[in-house]
């Protein structure tokens, strides 16, 4: 089956576009989200994280503090590595799992640092949203209340956008409307359908 690994950066519009193609039936696996459900609590990579990083990685509800996490990793690299060597494989393994029972004729995976990290088998193809570095900022800035000088430092932790574009088999451009994306994802989809 054809597995398109769908990224870009921060504010880009990976998830408007993941709509899109999941409103056409088309199964969508978020791997963030599975990051996300696979340390809610009562999960093993939950208790994983608190053996390594301490009761203080808790919110006071006992869900993940997943702000302080970002920071700490974002500070130390081992930990970063660490953290990925515990959840990646889970993620991949779910992300296999999911893909074998899609009913769909192709699958779309959201995986935002798809060139930053190792290159993942199952994907066989990559699109990539692509916008200017100045809407990535104005978007995640609405839509994350964060500053400009945050948004940056993500940006600076991702590849750059033409290394993205140097490396994709397809780009969505999402400089314009919301509109615009409509005929993109269209095109992409009939194609998709017949590879
Ligand atoms: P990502 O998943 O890549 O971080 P999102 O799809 O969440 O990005 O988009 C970031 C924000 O910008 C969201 O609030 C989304 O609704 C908005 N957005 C995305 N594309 C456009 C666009 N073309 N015009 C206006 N707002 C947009």
């Amino acid at each position: 089956m054809l597995i398109v690994g769908l990224t870009g950066g921060i504010g880009s519009g990976k998830s408007t576009v993941a709509k899109l193609f999941a409103e056409k039936g088309i199964t969508v696996i978020d791997t963030d989200q599975l990051a996300r459900d696979l340390t809610l609590p009562g999960q093993t990579a939950l208790n994983k994280i608190i053996a390594e990083f301490g009761k203080n990685i808790l919110l006071p509800d006992q869900t993940l503090n997943r702000a302080q996490l970002r920071q700490q990793i974002f500070t130390d690299p081992s930990k970063r590595r660490w953290l990925e060597d515990l959840l990646h494989p889970l993620i991949r393994a779910e992300t296999k799992r999911l893909i074998e029972s899609a009913k769909s004729p192709y699958c779309i995976v959201v995986i935002p640092l798809l060139f930053e990290t190792q290159a993942n088998p199952l994907i066989n193809r990559t699109l990539v949203v692509d916008a200017t570095e100045e809407q990535q900022i104005k978007r995640a800035k609405t839509r994350d209340h964060l500053s400009e000088k945050e948004i940056q430092a993500v940006i600076n932790t991702q590849v750059t956008r033409q290394h993205r574009l140097n490396n994709t088999d397809d780009i969505i451009s999402n400089n314009g409307e919301l509109k615009d994306l409509i005929d993109q994802v269209e095109k992409l989809h009939i194609g998709y359908l017949n590879k």
